[in-house]
């Protein structure tokens, strides 16, 4: 008798184009963020530190675990690791500042989205729709990238 069993090929899932999409959503994060003509260094969102966007992080308002605001560019803004990290978010500040820059017809819309979430998932976020936010983002990061720019994002695990 022979083994009949025969290995498919694995096939890429959600999982796989989701961390592809977060490297690209989270550079056009920081690098949207840059300062104004410098394109290098960014300001935290929360404390106001002046850092190399290499060294920001993306954090969110609403958890990432809410998925339908994770590639929200309204719920994302670079931060720096402490506040990121260690501060949890920093939330009470970034609501501050969100509020600040959308007004609060925009917070209400992502508490909806983070409530939408909770009751129905995310079922149009297939592995279509994450291959076409990719493509999406790919050409957003190269408008925003300039020739004198040469950076090559750090491979964040967020
Ligand atoms: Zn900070």
């Amino acid at each position: 008798m022979t083994d009949k069993k025969v290995k498919k090929p694995k096939k890429k899932g959600v999982q796989y184009y989701g961390k592809k999409l977060w490297k690209l959503f989270s550079e056009y994060i920081r690098k949207r963020d840059c300062i104004e003509g410098d394109f290098e260094r960014c300001k935290c969102f929360t404390c106001g530190v002046v850092m190399p966007y290499k060294r920001m992080q993306a954090g969110h308002y609403i958890p990432r675990q809410f998925k339908l605001t994770k590639f929200d560019e309204r719920n994302n803004n670079a931060q720096c690791y402490a506040c990121n990290m260690l501060y949890g978010g920093n939330p009470a500040e970034y609501h501050q500042r969100l509020l600040e820059l959308y007004g609060e017809d925009v917070m209400d819309e992502l508490l909806e989205l983070q409530r939408k979430y909770k009751i129905e998932g995310c079922k149009n976020m297939d592995v279509d729709w994450y291959k076409e936010n990719i493509e999406i983002y790919r050409a957003k990061v190269g408008k925003l990238d300039l020739p004198a720019s040469n950076c090559s994002v750090e491979d964040l695990p967020f």
